[in-house]
């Protein structure tokens, strides 16, 4: 089975090394699976992609596979259609049939397989009364949380509800990188007078949706044309009250955009989901066992959930993954033992880099530049006090794998999107600044 959250987190890692235009031209459209008797297979759209990747890139993902996920098999391209005659040609039809060309829609994110509770209650109760039908109650429906808590897939399953009830309504889902390459699309190919026509027809074929789902729009953040394209073609859904569904990092009073935006895509319902409790971690990677066939125990569940370093669904994901797929290895049942053995040596094992307590390691962060821990707590705004809270909320998350809401009560209690944009700067700061970058090492050595 192709596993898509593996790929991009292999994707993540070569593109330290390796610049973003050639790992999107080349990387991006590839898809691995490691699950094969064949070794790992990774398949890729025709001949030139093979012979490219092999010839450039297999030398590093063997050495991910090997260092990150201790896979160590031989790697087999495969070309798309050889594997996957199904997948596209339906691509295929979809772009000469359909309107604008759409995301796939992943049929296997349901209802069904989505855990609710506490951490997702609003949002997931406002997707089921959506996917319903009752599509002028919440509009727009905004929901918003960090990555890999379950958005994709909730929306996933409203679309495909909708789909199966209503089978006569043309549903438009669309990530927002899509949408975008859509509209970069008319905008090169049609120069002058043409352009406005063909700006127009877009806009025609956008607006004859009767829903319109897009994924991860601060993705538009900085594409200032399509956002603008994406509310013009929003204002019309909203005047034909026709359904919109938006899904994004941050909510719409914090994302960074014009103000008549924000109030528009405010002006509905926004649910928030935050990180998953204990319980339906535990809850989550049954479902996912299951999926995989590789069923846990409860107490191999509860074991994972509480020592995987993360708050964050895909990569507890990845971890049950990183196990299973040890156990097989080592032909071994799924012990304590085992899961922190696999855990640790992929560094997702909770706490396992110190024995430290975050308070001691915030005053450690203290100490070194020189600042009050009371100032770091506090609502000060100040450079030379931003920075260091920033980076001790970057070492309780790379180095303690705190959740965001712990961090954020740990330092004052901030909330998380406060915490994601501290973690987001200094991270930007250690690639740009040597002061910072040079600060961090030295406190890590310390931990
Ligand atoms: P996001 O879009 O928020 O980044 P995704 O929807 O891609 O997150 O979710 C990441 C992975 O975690 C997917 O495999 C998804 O099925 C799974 N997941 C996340 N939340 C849940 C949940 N509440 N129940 C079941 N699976 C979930
Ligand atoms: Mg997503």
């Amino acid at each position: 089975m192709y596993d898509k959250n593996l790929w991009d987190e292999i994707l993540k890692i070569i593109s330290k090394s390796v610049d973003a235009d050639l790992v999107d031209t080349w990387l991006k459209p590839a898809n691995i699976d490691v699950g094969t008797g064949e070794g790992v297979i990774l398949s890729v759209p025709n001949k030139f992609f093979k012979s490219w990747i092999d010839k450039h890139y297999s030398k590093i993902i063997l050495s991910i596979l090997k260092d990150e996920f201790g896979i160590e098999r031989p790697l087999k391209i495969i070309i798309e259609a050889d594997k996957q005659p199904h997948k596209i040609a339906a691509k295929k039809s979809e772009k000469k049939n359909v309107p604008a060309k759409q995301s796939l829609l992943y049929s296997e994110y349901t209802f069904d397989n989505f855990v609710s509770g506490d951490s997702n209650n609003f949002a997931y109760a406002a997707a089921l009364t959506v996917a319903d039908g009752n599509f002028s109650i919440y509009n727009p429906l905004y929901i918003y949380g960090s990555t890999g808590l379950g958005k994709t897939h909730l929306i996933h399953a409203i679309s495909n509800r909708i789909r199966q009830k209503f089978p006569k309504l043309n549903i438009m889902y669309m990530d927002a990188e899509t949408f975008t390459n859509e509209i970069i699309n008319v905008f090169a190919k049609h120069k002058g007078e043409h352009q406005q026509d063909q700006i127009e027809s877009m806009k025609e074929r956008f607006l004859s949706a009767d829903v319109f789902v897009l994924d991860d729009i601060q993705f538009l953040k900085d594409r200032p044309k399509s956002l603008e394209f994406f509310f013009n073609i929003f204002n019309g859904f909203q005047m034909q009250q026709k359904q919109v569904i938006i899904t994004s990092d941050e909510s719409p009073q914090e994302i960074n955009m014009a103000e008549r935006m924000k109030s528009r895509f405010a002006s509905g319902f926004q649910a928030e989901i935050l990180p998953p409790t204990v319980e339906e971690r535990v809850a989550i990677l049954h479902k996912k066992a299951e999926e995989l066939n590789t069923p846990i125990t409860e107490h191999v569940a509860i074991f994972l959930a509480e020592n995987t370093a993360t708050t964050n669904s895909r990569e507890l994901i990845a971890a049950l993954k990183r196990v299973t797929l040890y156990a097989s290895i080592e032909k071994s049942e799924v012990t304590e033992q085992l899961i922190s053995k696999a855990l640790k040596e992929a560094g997702m094992l909770r706490r396992e880099t110190t024995a430290i307590s975050p308070q001691q390691l915030i005053t450690i962060v203290a100490e070194s530049f020189n600042v009050k821990i009371s100032d770091l707590v506090s609502k000060k705004k100040n450079k030379s006090i931003v920075v260091p809270r920033q980076a001790a909320m970057y070492l309780l998350k790379e180095k303690q794998g705190l959740s965001l809401k712990e961090i954020g009560a740990h330092l004052g209690n901030r909330d998380h999107s406060t915490v994601k944009h501290g973690i987001d700067t200094i991270t930007q700061k250690i690639k740009d600044e040597d002061f910072v970058s040079d600060m961090i090492k030295k406190i890590i050595k310390k931990l």
